[in-house]
């Protein structure tokens, strides 16, 4: 029973119904904090427009009127997302001043909802990255030590979230940007399953593995997010419509204690994990091995497999949506003689190293002559990684893995080697490429444990998180 109870979403709604706190003392006291912070997570504060909001929600207050449960409830926006008439930078020099013309499904669920966004957050440029180190505002500190990194794509959110400077944050997973901060900072962040919320108004990264997702403190507020922002969208033509998470079933223990899992032991017997990573999961398996639980040990794509089919197909998407930043309809523009030297030189200047990196990587496997060779073989793999998550997910409800092979990075050293940057997202991408719905929890190893099932299997993950909660 215990988790129903811890909610910060549930007791900011009693303390602003009872009258305990104004929404309006609440969202300065939150923006008062995140403009003293030393952890460099907001690119942009939402003052005027949260401060406005706030003031709508006391005077609800004041007339006595019931509030929704997310209606006051204080929120962060990786910098990805578009919010009508406020900036949206992806944290890059192309879209530094660049003002959002419409606001993204997700987002206006939660202002139907009447929560309020504060804040837009520091990430890696365009989610280019695994550290929010590679953005123009400066690296993004970690919330429980400043020397390591926040983690990324969605550092800067994860980080705010740890920190209490928001109640929730909405990051964006590609390849573990939300899951792998999440376990970074020891917060909780989940990767819906492809689909189940509308990516209309997030930057594309690679659109057939984006998502938009929570990252918050607790299960429950997970679960209240999420509820919030599914649903099919004409403007995404991939969204369904998906059941609720219902929350008796998310603290259902006898429910979870009759699922199966499976591990995959190569991500485990393998040289590239840490020592102390390794012995924490290893752990964790035998205990639920001694509670009777079914655990089965499965094979599975190898790491290097996965990461390069991530990689090919991420880098030759992000290739052709970032083509329609070329200086002429959004962002900045660069002055030159003819047009094709105003793109050249406005998207050398505006784009990171990284950025650049990807583009032409992406642009070079789907080159004629080698996109046989690389893009379909990519594609052809992917097919087979899919078909494998379906034949194992029809022996096992739930697979467990660790977040990361090694621990969190100290600050300066991720970016000097892209190639060990990529390798560190070795157990995040495969899941990415499967669509699946995968909770990075902050249990289990020291950068947390993620906690996948079937497409569309959210109140599966959500019920097994909350039982390994109660095993702690
Ligand atoms: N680190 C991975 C990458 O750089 C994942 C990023 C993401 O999920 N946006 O592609």
């Amino acid at each position: 029973m215990k988790n129903k109870m811890v909610s910060d979403i549930r007791q900011l709604h009693a303390d602003l119904q009872n009258k305990k706190i104004s929404c309006e003392a609440l969202v300065k006291s939150k923006l008062e904090e995140l403009k003293s912070s030393t952890e460099n997570t907001a690119n942009f504060l939402l003052e005027d427009f949260a401060l406005g909001k706030a003031k709508e929600v006391d005077v609800k207050i004041a007339n006595g009127e019931e509030l929704g449960l997310l209606e006051g409830i204080p929120f962060g926006l990786k910098d990805v997302y578009l919010l009508q008439g406020q900036p949206a930078s992806a944290s890059s020099d192309f879209l530094k001043s660049y003002v959002s013309p419409y606001t993204a499904t997700a987002v206006q669920k939660l202002l139907d909802a009447g929560a309020i966004p504060i804040v837009k957050e520091n990430c890696d440029a365009f989610g280019h990255g695994s550290s929010t180190e590679n953005t123009v505002f400066g690296p993004a500190k970690n919330a429980l030590d400043s020397n390591k990194v926040a983690g990324g794509s969605s550092g800067g959110s994860a980080v705010n979230v740890a920190k209490k400077y928001t109640t929730f944050s909405l990051g964006g997973d590609t390849g573990g940007s939300i899951r792998q901060p999440a376990g970074y900072n020891k917060v909780y962040g989940l990767k819906p399953t492809y689909g189940r919320i509308s990516r209309y108004g997030i930057m594309a990264y690679a659109s057939s593995t984006d998502v938009v997702g929570p990252i918050a403190r607790n299960l429950e507020d997970i679960r209240i997010v999420l509820n919030a922002i599914s649903g099919q969208d004409f403007r995404d033509q991939t969204t369904y419509e998906s059941k609720e998470v219902d929350s008796e079933e998310m603290i259902n223990a006898d429910g979870a204690k009759n699922l199966k899992v499976g591990y995959y032991k190569n991500f485990i017997d393998n040289e590239a994990i840490d020592a102390g990573i390794q012995a924490s999961f290893k752990e964790l398996i035998q205990k639920l091995k001694d509670k009777g639980i079914e655990v089965k040990a499965l094979d599975f794509f190898g790491t290097s497999t996965l990461v390069s089919t991530y990689y090919t197909l991420a880098m030759a998407e992000t290739a052709s949506n970032l083509a329609r930043l070329d200086g002429t309809n959004y962002g900045n523009r660069a002055e030159a003689e003819s047009l094709k030297e105003i793109y050249a030189i406005t998207r050398s200047e505006n784009f990171t190293e990284e950025t650049k990196r990807r583009i032409v990587g992406g642009n070079q496997v789907l080159s004629q002559g080698h996109s046989e060779e690389i893009y379909n073989k990519a594609r052809a793999l992917r097919d087979e990684i899919d078909q494998r998550f379906a034949s194992e997910f029809a022996e096992v409800d739930i697979v467990l893995s660790p977040v990361t092979p090694g621990p969190v990075p100290v600050v300066g050293e991720t970016l000097k080697d892209p190639l060990a940057m990529y390798l560190s997202d070795a157990y995040t991408v495969g899941f990415s490429l499967g669509g699946l719905p995968t909770l990075s929890a902050p249990l289990g190893t020291e950068t947390g444990l993620q906690i996948t099932a079937a497409k569309d299997e959210e109140s599966k993950v959500l019920q097994f998180a909350n039982f390994l909660n109660e095993l702690s």
